[in-house]
């Protein structure tokens, strides 16, 4: 059966969700889809009130249902559940999805759906299988690291992977034994609320997730600043992640995990399985329109191996199939929105302005909806925009090199330190230039996570503080005590 939809049929569930109950809300904020470009909804904003009533729901609800402080493997079975019913109401959710959002309904299916529910079931594990630890003391003293959650926790996700981001959040927060108060982003709200709804539905007690709508400047400053929000958890551009450390320093301090921009390097040595490089370079490009996080936008190639490898990664390019979302055949996304594609054709022209070739590429296509052609840019300058910015759009740098040294040189970026990826079959050299780069993730011959929950993930330098998925994130989830008993 086809997954294809008329975008028109589908209904959505415009409102904050607090406890158990959608509280509808004006829209306010005009949102169009990206696939056509029609007007198709408005989001709420949540006041500073709204925000309040979120929090103090969350707080009543971890009280009155014990859920930091119950049975572990109960916490366990309810998210199991919630993932079960991910999966079986996937063609609904990734119908609230897909329609005003980059993401194509066929991937939601088989990729974001699929990999969040894995996820959740991922870190259920952690609820009943890690806990506190006694240490080592002489025989006078009984030492223990007791670890406890954190109460209620403030989770502020994207536009770009909008179900993917609330499963990275909402996952280990639960399962570490937290109340969640979720506020998706403007751009894409409407999946949030479908997940929080099912999970209500899975067993977990109200007000545990609560979805709160609205822009970051009202709704999000509201949660990052409220007192009863214990640990704020942030996925998003480097800039909003200052803006909020800068908030909550305003109130005073709390614990945080931020998930920032990149501009991740790609380092292809002469050595390397040109096809195999080609293929993972031109799919972390392709990969929603390289609006990704850990996009590979920067192409850094051997001199002699430039060429045949960029004629292959042009082949992929051209082959994509752009269409609109809710076409289940679709491969290739539009960009988010219409000035988000303007900024980038603006980047991709004042680099050629400055005498960077352009290779493919390099416009808006034709046709309604924000699409903008896979486009590869030569000959760029180390110091151009180009370069330097997070472009957040389907846009590849080719730069070379001769020797090692002159690669790394290129490859370190002054403000991101998200991911690199490393082509070569010269194991010495993969475990140097992994040491020597700046990166909080390196994939070597190969690019983008494979369906391994365990390998954290976060940024070097302006990219971010702390890990999302892995251990660490169930663990950045509780706080520990110590305690010292004397005997
Ligand atoms: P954005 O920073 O504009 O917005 C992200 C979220 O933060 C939204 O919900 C927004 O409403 C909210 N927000 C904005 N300003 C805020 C403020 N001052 N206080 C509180 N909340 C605020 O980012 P975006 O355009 O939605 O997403 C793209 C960015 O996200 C890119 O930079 C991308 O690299 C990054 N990202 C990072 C990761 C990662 O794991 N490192 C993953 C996905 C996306």
């Amino acid at each position: 059966m086809s997954l294809s939809f008329d975008p028109e049929q589908i209904s959505l569930p415009v409102g904050h969700f607090i406890g158990d109950r959608l509280l509808e809300a004006p829209g306010l904020l005009p949102m169009r889809r990206p696939s056509d470009g029609s007007f198709h909804a408005e989001c709420p904003i949540a006041s500073e009130e709204i925000v309040d009533e979120a929090v103090q729901t969350a707080t009543k609800a971890l009280k009155t249902s014990n859920w930091g402080g119950g049975r572990p493997r109960e916490r366990a079975n309810v998210l199991r559940r919630w993932a079960d019913l991910m999966e079986s109401e996937a063609e609904a959710l990734a119908q609230l999805e897909a329609v005003s959002s980059t993401r194509p309904v066929g991937q939601l299916v088989a990729g974001d759906i699929a990999v969040t529910a894995e996820q959740i079931r991922f870190f259920a594990e952690f609820a009943d299988k890690e806990g506190s630890d006694l240490v080592p003391t002489d025989d006078e003293h009984l030492g223990m690291i007791m670890t406890e959650p954190f109460g209620v926790v403030g989770a502020i996700t994207p536009w770009n992977f909008p179900i993917s981001m609330a499963g990275w959040k909402l996952g280990p927060a639960l399962a570490a034994g937290n109340a969640v108060v979720l506020k998706p982003s403007e751009m894409t709200p409407f999946s949030s609320v479908f997940l929080a709804q099912l999970a209500v539905k899975a067993g977990l007690p109200a007000g545990l997730i609560n979805v709160v709508l609205g822009d970051g400047l009202t709704t999000g400053a509201a949660i990052t600043g409220h007192p009863d929000i214990a640990k704020v958890s942030f996925t998003g551009s480097t800039g909003a992640g200052a803006a909020i450390m800068a908030n909550v320093a305003r109130t005073g301090v709390k614990p945080m995990t931020l998930e920032l921009g990149g501009k991740s390097p790609q380092i292809v040595f002469a050595d390397a399985d040109l096809e195999q490089a080609a293929a993972a370079i031109a799919g972390s490009m392709l990969a929603n329109a390289g609006q990704a996080c850990v996009a590979g936008s920067r192409l850094i190639a051997h001199a002699l191996v430039a060429e045949p490898l960029v004629e292959a990664i042009l082949a992929r390019m051209k082959a994509v199939r752009a269409g609109p979302t809710w076409d289940a055949a679709t491969t290739y996304s539009p960009i988010i929105s219409e000035r988000q594609r303007a900024r980038i054709h603006a980047i991709v022209q004042a680099a050629c302005a400055e005498g960077a070739e352009c290779l493919a590429g390099g416009e808006p296509m034709k046709g309604s909806g924000y699409f903008y052609a896979p486009t590869v840019l030569a000959n760029v300058k180390q110091s151009s925009p180009a370069i330097s910015e997070e472009i957040f759009g389907p846009v590849l740098t080719l730069q070379t090199f001769t020797t090692e040294e002159e690669a790394l040189v290129l490859a370190d970026h002054p403000t991101y330190g998200l991911a690199a990826g490393v082509f070569t079959r010269d194991l010495s050299r993969v475990l140097r230039i992994t040491r020597a780069l700046s990166a909080g993730t390196v994939w070597v011959n190969g690019y983008g996570r494979s369906r391994d929950h365990i390998l954290p993930t976060g940024g070097y330098k302006h990219s971010g503080i702390g890990k999302d998925l892995g251990r660490e994130a169930y663990h950045a989830n509780r706080r520990s005590k110590s305690v010292l008993i004397h005997l």
